[in-house]
């Protein structure tokens, strides 16, 4: 069985689970999980004019989108399958967080007229993290990526630096191609968890630590559903690139996911929908990578504390997307190692310097 229809399996069974999608362009399909709750379920194989995973709720007299995606057309592609089940008028499209494949489509709802909500910081992060890219020269860019292609020892060097260049060269390419849409509604996480009532369906949208300092979850406690941005990827290393980003308070959020009901259904930021199975396998991850911290520490680490920084987030910078993920080798994450690495912005590194969400290496 490969690895997705295992995660699948998980859900195979659930009613709630819809056989057939509602619609399906190969990049995403969305489908119905519950009472006036779909999922819109990426596929990177096939484009990247989603990348990411959400999904609408749709009660009797209003709708609530979940994400912007990495284009305004995966936006617009997912408010067509809205449209396919109901007129109601949208209340808001949330981002889960401001990583570029849950955001820079924001500008479509834009266009709509359409609120986009999300956790204060939001805005500026997007701002702060892309704007750059968007200035900066290709080769410059890339270069470093570049060179450890030509400079990898091995085969499994040369496929790890392969996969960095292609994934870079993804996020500068949507950077660079995107008109930044920053949400208009900051919800203020100390006033959280904030109701939306929808007419018959009621969510809460919540705030937790763990993926990038801005995670928010929509969640139908009367359905036992959950919408988890990037703080659940099934499937997936969790990437652990973000500067806030934090292992320990994502080993708690998934701690809470994991007393959410027995029957809870989520829809991952990445990966195929799950149910607890999914959230125990991530949580084994982090648990072995703990374990293998403590006897790495008894050993003793090479190198200085922050070249060992920096390539651990190097190597997290692998697996950022998900896009190079390794089944069965944990080593990138063993590296970070109950770490809280996003705690620097910036490591000196082999004369460079690594800052900023994306890990953007600058001369
Ligand atoms: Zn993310």
């Amino acid at each position: 069985m490969t690895e997705s229809a295992q995660s699948f399996a998980d859900v195979a069974d659930d009613a709630r689970v819809s056989e057939t999608p509602l619609v399906d362009k190969g990049f995403a399909s969305v489908r119905k999980i519950g009472n006036g709750l779909y999922a819109t379920i990426s596929d990177l194989s096939k484009g990247n004019t989603t990348l990411c995973n959400g999904g609408f709720l749709v009660g009797r007299d209003a709708a609530l989108l979940v994400e912007g995606f990495a284009t305004p057309a995966g936006a617009s592609f997912q408010m067509d399958a809205l449209r396919m089940v109901s007129q109601a008028p949208v209340k808001a499209a949330l981002d889960t967080h401001y990583h570029l494949d849950h955001s820079l489509g924001n500008a479509f709802y834009g266009t709509r007229g359409i609120e986009v909500w999300a956790h204060p910081a939001v805005a500026r992060r997007i701002v702060d993290s892309y704007t750059p890219l968007q200035g900066a020269d290709r080769a410059a860019a890339l270069g470093p990526f570049e060179k450890r292609m030509k400079d990898a020892k091995s085969e499994v060097e040369r496929a790890h630096a392969q996969s960095d260049l292609n994934a870079f060269t993804m996020v500068f390419q949507l950077a660079k191609a995107s008109v930044l849409a920053v949400p208009n509604r900051p919800l203020d996480p100390a006033k959280l968890p904030m109701k939306v009532e929808l007419g018959g369906l009621t969510a809460l949208i919540e705030s937790y630590p763990g993926h990038s300092g801005t995670d928010m979850v929509v969640r139908v406690p009367e359905q036992n559903v959950v919408y988890t941005g990037d703080l659940l990827a099934s499937g997936w290393y969790p990437p652990c690139n973000d500067e806030k980003a934090t292992v320990s308070g994502w080993r708690e959020t998934l701690k809470t996911f994991a007393s959410c009901d027995k029957d809870t259904l989520f829809v991952p930021g990445h990966g195929q929908l799950c149910g607890q199975r999914g959230v125990a396998t991530v949580r084994e991850v982090f648990d072995d990578i703990a374990g293998q911290d403590v006897q790495r520490g008894r050993a003793g680490g090479r190198g200085t504390a922050p070249v060992r920084r920096a390539e651990e987030i190097q190597e997290c910078f692998c697996v950022f997307l998900g896009i190079h993920h390794r089944p069965g080798d944990h080593a990138a994450l063993r590296r970070v190692a109950g770490k809280e690495i996003g705690a620097r912005r910036d490591i000196q590194m082999r004369g460079a310097v690594f800052s900023g969400p994306m890990g953007l290496l600058h001369k």
